[in-house]
């Protein structure tokens, strides 16, 4: 019997092995299956993980960034410099907040905010940058953290996708201002749900976890207090015991995902080459070995020199058993922004990018043969539509 349709490849699929499976069955086993023990270890392993520095954990990377900017105290009346490509959390921590967000415009190869141009978008009501690493590339920290400085600004460092990234040999969240990560299903370690919050003091620290839980404050053993609106943000036992065995995993997944990534450039140039398109001027991402953690491989198409829109090239994979992704349409695109005024035409090279960017697949369970698959399958299509 032929089979002639090939198993789907999505745009991305978590890895638990077994050890998690059983770990998570020996905590709802143990009685206690909310934020104990389980948190607490995990915590002390993401402190030592982050050269020492305070560690909390929330139920979700949103949550850890509002909670980031309440703990900088910021709210009504502050603006908040951020990008317009993002997963649109970002900018809707900083509206929850009553804070305003400023976007910058990116930088067409990084596709990360253009930190040369956020001094003129700074005014005597900033009181934060928020970059975020997109698919894991981080920003010139030397850069952000003397803007930061010069303009006495906090940095809320958006690291969701940029788990296990590093600047200059240090990892990302090991130095710095305030550091978020989100540990949701698709990001490059998971505890199905949840994120980490970086912080500098245990000041800070005590502070987050009050948020984090209702504006608690313990006195002695019967006393208590409220006295700042907390949300009901915590992580549970099962998820954090979740992030305790893929930490064990993510040097073998990152040296995965980094070897595919290889991949996909030998073969896209190669199927480029082959199919006489060495003009075409798709853009693939900054070929960056020693920073980038290749939480996604995006590449931005060339609308210009094609007949179709991005959404042809998407169905015309899919049609081909290949999942993609789009991260992320520019934010300041969205009705709710839009009505708050902003434009896309105001960030130009957001705009285009927000419109032409694609994700394809990469997960540490793809095979070499997916690679070859997805890369001679989208060179085919893009082959189809070139314009003459
Ligand atoms: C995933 C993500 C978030 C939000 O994290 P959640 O855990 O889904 O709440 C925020 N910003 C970026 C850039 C992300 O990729």
């Amino acid at each position: 019997m032929s089979n002639s349709t090939p198993p789907f490849i999505p745009f991305t699929r978590p890895s638990f092995n077994q050890e998690t499976i059983d770990a998570v069955g020996e905590v709802l086993r143990s009685g206690w299956v909310t934020s104990g023990p389980k948190l607490a270890e995990f915590e002390a392993t993401l402190s030592e993980y982050f050269s020492g520095r305070h560690v909390r954990c929330f139920a979700n990377g949103t949550a850890t960034m509002k909670i980031a900017l309440q703990v900088a105290g910021i709210g009504e009346g502050d603006e908040v410099i951020t990008t317009p490509i993002s997963w649109v959390a970002t900018a809707n921590v900083i509206l929850s907040v009553g804070a305003k967000p400023i976007f910058v415009d990116i930088d067409p190869i990084t596709r990360n905010i253009d930190l040369n141009k956020v001094a003129v978008a700074i005014t005597p009501k900033t009181r934060a940058i928020m970059p975020v690493y997109l698919a894991g590339l981080p920003v010139d920290m030397n850069q952000l953290y003397n803007l930061a400085k010069q303009h006495k600004l906090r940095v809320i460092e958006d690291a969701a996708q940029a788990f296990g990234s590093q600047w200059k040999g240090k990892k990302i969240g090991s130095f710095g201002d305030l550091v978020s990560f989100s540990f949701q299903a698709n990001k490059n370690l998971t505890t199905v749900e949840g994120g980490c919050l970086v912080l500098n003091n245990a000041d800070e620290a005590k502070l987050a976890e009050k948020f984090r839980l209702q504006g608690l404050t313990r006195q002695g053993m019967d006393g208590m207090d409220v006295d700042v609106l907390g949300g009901k943000d915590n992580l549970t036992d099962v998820n954090a015991v979740i992030g305790l065995q893929q930490l064990k995993q993510l040097p073998a997944y990152q040296t995965r995902r980094a070897a595919l990534a290889r991949q996909y450039f030998d073969v896209i140039r190669s199927e480029l080459a082959s199919a006489g398109l060495e003009n075409l001027k798709l853009q693939l991402p900054v070929e960056n070995f020693s920073e980038s953690n290749w939480h996604m491989f995006q590449v931005v198409l060339p609308l210009d020199q094609l007949k179709c829109d991005r959404a042809q090239v998407m169905t015309e994979l899919k049609d081909l058993g290949i999942g993609t992704g789009v991260h992320y349409p520019a934010i300041t695109g969205f009705t709710l922004y839009k009505e708050q005024g902003y434009k896309t035409s105001d960030t130009p090279i957001a705009e285009r990018i927000g419109r032409s960017i694609l994700t394809l697949p990469l997960f540490p369970g793809m095979t070499d043969e997916d690679i070859g698959r997805i890369a001679s399958g989208f060179v085919g299509i893009l082959k189809k539509h070139r314009k003459n």
